[in-house]
């Protein structure tokens, strides 16, 4: 048996019978992202040497005792390297500490294994804006993974790694676990620390699993969440026992299917894979209500401004003077803007210059004040769907994966595509992709994602909704 091939719930399971032991697993682990991460470019880096160091203290009684788990290169690890795969970072910055996440992997058990490739910065849906290498999508290596989150998506997929950390923004953990026919979880915002996540936009961002199984995502899920002193935003509340709603029936559930979310642009087989799950969920028993959700229309612009105004004030940073990348010049000001303009990639200036512009004066009222009423007006559409409904039903791309270059000078065509995700970071509600068939195209299989949307903390029903599916598929 190969162990890398294994989901964490069958992991753990062999660790119980005495099967295999954490070292084992890493060495196997390195050994298949030395021969077949090359062709794929899912990982930045991994150090097998601290990886095996942490895997002697592993407690395999521990929730998640000795799981490899693969980081997306922009949540701090203690000792590892954190280049949000930037220029400006790589290669120069290692972190001096644990993301709060990190550290509730560990007291888990948890080993963190590898860096995962990324946008840069997080920014963008096909991961061809990491300043380091592209990533593959493992269904065909001519087309993209996704993004931002397109490395720990592809790795898991590939089955180089056993689970993975990823972040989203506007979609990030969602989209790619579509487009590599994983599973992807985002939280609601508040559900997870952000403490240790190199931020992009803060009131966006969240954290979460990107797994081969939706037990997996609530293995996971039930660690990482909860309380913590270090990011004000992060509910201290109780985390529900996730991993229990696994196998409990949903007869009964209410499931809205926003009639936005299939419309033009949606691309048909896309479509129909989409409904045949729904179709799914209504057979065990789900009552599916149709629902409205009227400011969909205003989602890309609202999310484009918001999203690139908090990052032009995160990533201020960035300037040579405390992190990474220093040019040489002249003077102080001369040295700013070398470094960053030899640091950055082009889509993370484009946004800078988008935010700093939405954010100044005289501007400011008339877009990012009015994108923070039209945000509003996004929840209040949740909040009256969530009025009749327990969950939402939906594709979560609108096409499957494109070809690597496809959309990569047009950056609006690729701003477009995020119309089904960036709605539920605006709103702070949960959401879940999982796998419901591939569409074929030019003779490739390509996997299609079904996206369950879940009220502001409501991550039990959607873990119950998504593993009662993904049973009915096998
Ligand atoms: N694709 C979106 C963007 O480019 C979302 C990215 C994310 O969730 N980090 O901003």
């Amino acid at each position: 048996m190969n162990p890398a091939t294994l989901t964490l719930t069958g992991l753990r399971a062999a660790y119980a019978a005495g099967d295999l032991s954490p070292a084992e697993v890493l060495t196997s682990l390195a050994a298949e992202i030395e021969s077949r991460d090359p062709a794929i470019g899912g990982y930045l880096s991994h150090d097998l040497e601290l990886a095996l160091a942490d895997a002697k203290t592993a407690d395999l009684s521990k929730p998640l005792g000795g799981v490899p788990i693969a980081i997306k290169d922009l949540i701090n690890v203690k000792g590892h390297p954190c280049s949000c795969a930037s220029k400006i970072l790589h290669g120069k910055y290692t972190s001096p500490y644990d993301a709060t996440v990190i550290r509730k992997l560990r007291e888990a058990g948890a080993i963190p294994f590898g860096r995962t490739n990324m946008d840069e910065f997080a920014m963008g849906s096909s991961n061809e804006n990491s300043g380091i290498h592209p990533c593959r999508n493992p269904h065909d290596p001519e087309r993209i993974p996704g993004g931002s989150s397109g490395g720990s998506a592809a790795v898991v997929a590939a089955h180089t790694a056993i689970a993975a950390l990823g972040t989203d923004t506007g979609g990030s953990i969602r989209q790619p676990a579509s487009h590599c026919g994983i599973v992807g979880l985002k939280p609601t915002y508040g559900r997870v620390s952000r403490y240790g996540l190199v931020a992009f936009a803060s009131s966006l961002d969240q954290c979460g699993p990107m797994t081969k199984t939706v037990a997996d995502a609530a293995a996971m899920l039930e660690v990482i969440s909860g309380a913590c002193d270090r990011d004000s935003t992060c509910l201290d509340a109780p985390v529900p026992r996730y991993t229990e709603e696994i196998g409990k029936e949903i007869r009964g559930l209410r499931i809205g299917l926003p009639a936005e979310y299939f419309a033009a642009g949606l691309d048909p087989a896309v479509r129909e894979r989409v409904e045949a799950a729904v179709k799914s969920l209504e057979s065990l028993g789900a009552e599916i209500v149709p629902v409205s959700l009227p400011n969909t229309a205003h989602a890309v612009a609202t999310y484009y401004i918001i999203a690139t105004a908090e990052a032009s004030s995160n990533l201020a940073r960035f300037d040579g003077v405390r992190y990474g990348h220093r040019a040489q010049a002249d003077d102080l000001i001369g040295m700013y803007g070398k470094t960053r303009d030899e640091g950055f990639g082009e889509e993370v200036k484009r946004r800078i210059i988008l935010g700093t512009y939405v954010l100044s004066s005289g501007y400011y009222d008339a877009y990012y004040l009015r994108a923070q009423k039209v945000r509003t007006l996004i929840r209040r559409d949740f909040e009256q769907a969530f009025a009749k409904v327990d969950l939402i039903a939906s594709p979560v791309s609108p096409v499957p994966p494109f070809k690597l270059g496809e959309k990569h000078s047009d950056p609006l065509a690729m701003y477009l595509a995020d119309i089904y995700t960036i709605s539920a970071n605006l709103a702070g509600i949960c959401g879940i992709s999982v796998p419901c068939g591939t569409v074929t195209v030019e003779g490739k299989d390509l996997p299609v994602g079904l996206q369950l949307l879940g009220k502001p903390f409501g991550e039990a029903e959607l873990i119950r909704a998504a593993h009662a599916y993904e049973v009915t598929r096998g």
